[in-house]
């Protein structure tokens, strides 16, 4: 008895463990296309923050629908380990004022396909640049606090250190505007089909 059952526990083994194999190919293919996701960053230089409050007013009413197609790889506002990695999108706030601000900039710039300079300050360098105009007394008054955060002698817009692909303005960014963008870049990197 047991030379007529060997074999076609043998046969039904080696079948299912090839019929698994080709069903776990076709799972991870599947798996791995539901997964394509817009890889996004969020970054903030000198400024008030209000485009970031609005980015999460505006999560209020996306994120069910964007945590599916988003990947936040860089946000601190919303979540403590964040990664510096490719990105498809960086989405940058703020004036540059320091030389480390810069750099910081810099790296965004080569990590990122497409970055997004997300209101005035990150746009014009105002208002954080009105210290451009202060006269010598002024710039005497806040030279302590210029050398303690090594700040440099101008404030600059991000298009002053680096290639900017699109503008946000606004102080702080415009919501829908900030909607539509994200929108845009989920058709353009055909993480949703073109409407
Ligand atoms: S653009 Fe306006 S709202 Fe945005 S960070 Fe600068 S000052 Fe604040």
């Amino acid at each position: 008895m047991s030379d007529y059952r060997t074999p076609r526990i043998l046969w039904g083994v080696l079948f299912g463990e090839k019929l698994s194999r080709i069903c776990g190919i076709i799972f991870l293919m599947s798996f791995e296309k539901q997964q394509k996701k817009l890889r996004v960053g969020w970054f903030t230089f000198t400024c008030c923050e209000d485009s970031t409050v609005v980015f999460t007013e505006v999560l209020n009413d996306y994120w069910q629908e964007w945590v599916k197609l988003i990947d936040f790889r860089h946000a601190r506002v919303l979540k403590t380990k964040n990664v510096l990695d490719d990105l498809d999108v960086a989405f940058v706030e703020g004036a540059i004022s320091s030389e480390e601000q810069a750099s910081k900039l810099r790296e965004i710039r080569t990590k990122s396909k497409v970055l997004v300079a997300v209101g005035a300050c990150a746009v014009t360098g105002m208002p954080s640049a009105q210290r451009n105009d202060f006269d010598k007394e002024t710039m005497k008054e806040i030279g302590y606090i210029m050398d303690r955060f090594h700040h440099l002698d101008k404030v600059q817009s991000l298009s002053d250190v680096v290639n900017v692909d699109a503008d946000l303005p606004g102080c702080p960014m415009n919501a829908d505007d900030f909607v539509k963008v994200v929108n845009g870049a989920l058709e353009t990197f055909n993480i949703v089909e073109k409407k």
